[in-house]
């Protein structure tokens, strides 16, 4: 297994679910790099689970100075990067999703920096430190396509993530850098515990289960496995576009 033998990685948010799905998977095709994250003992934990193939890195993308930092390091310690998995965002610390009363402007701020801005200021500060042929892949979401309440501001974002990989593919060909969405459906992973209380966590999960035609939650080596094939030479002509892994969730109403 080594279709990214020799391919340099950052993943950022590599410490928990998808991203640490992705890291795994990148890893177990011959890839080595960077996962990144603000809580040091899970990336500790992370990096030690990923078998020394990957570091782990401190650092806020919603921080400029921790951005270039991460790509700073990296590539002091591996050379140029060959893919970047823009993946860290999801849910605001602290700040849950929420219906249009409750939302205040810190809260719009809060949601569209993690989940925009971070992502456009993460690519932008990776750039030099980009291999020629390198590929970036954006973590969108399935919440770009199809609305569920409280959830509009995120899948605002993640609907402008898209586009991102439009027009920054237009920006970055002549680099010969290529830019994709990657968008997971409902995916299994520790986010859903910082959305409901410990005791409505299987009930909303079944749910998700429910709606999802393939009859289950996605696992992160879902999206790893879509996102080994976007890191690698394989998608060469695969540009500026979204691929969704979703278990079919957006084919319904
Ligand atoms: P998790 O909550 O498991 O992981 C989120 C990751 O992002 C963590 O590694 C976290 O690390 C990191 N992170 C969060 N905020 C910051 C920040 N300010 N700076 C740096 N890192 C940060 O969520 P998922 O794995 O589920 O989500 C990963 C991505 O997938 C997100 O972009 C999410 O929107 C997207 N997604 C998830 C779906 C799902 O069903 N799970 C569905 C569709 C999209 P730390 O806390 O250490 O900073």
């Amino acid at each position: 297994m080594d279709k990214l033998k020799n391919k340099v990685a950052v993943v950022t948010g590599g410490n928990s679910g998808i991203g640490f799905g992705i890291a795994e998977a990148f890893k177990n095709e011959g890839a080595v790099g960077a996962i990144t994250g603000r809580n040091e003992v899970t990336l500790r934990h992370s990096a030690e689970a990923l078998g020394g193939d990957f570091i782990g890195i401190k650092g806020d993308v919603t921080n400029m100075n921790d951005l270039e930092l991460v790509f700073r390091k990296t590539t002091e310690k591996f050379g140029k990067i060959d893919a970047l998995v823009v993946n860290a965002g999801g849910v605001v610390d602290g700040v849950p999703l929420a219906a249009i009363d409750d939302v205040t402007e810190e809260h719009y701020d809060r949601y569209m920096d993690l989940n925009l801005k971070s992502a456009y200021f993460t690519v932008q500060k990776a750039l030099p430190y980009l291999n020629d042929g390198a590929s970036i892949i954006l973590i969108g979401s399935s919440a770009a396509h199809r609305a569920a309440p409280g959830m509009t501001i995120y899948g605002a974002a993640k609907a402008a993530i898209v586009f991102l990989a439009k027009g920054l593919s237009l920006d970055l060909l002549p680099r010969k850098i290529r830019v994709n969405t990657l968008s997971p459906g409902s995916i299994d992973t520790p986010v859903f515990g910082k959305l409901v209380p410990q005791e409505q966590l299987e009930q909303v999960k079944q749910v998700w289960i429910d709606i999802t035609p393939a009859g289950r939650q996605g696992l992160p080596s879902d999206i790893g496995n879509a996102a080994v094939f976007l890191a690698s030479d394989d998608s060469a002509f695969i540009v500026g576009t979204e691929i969704l892994s979703d278990g079919g969730l957006t084919n319904i109403s």
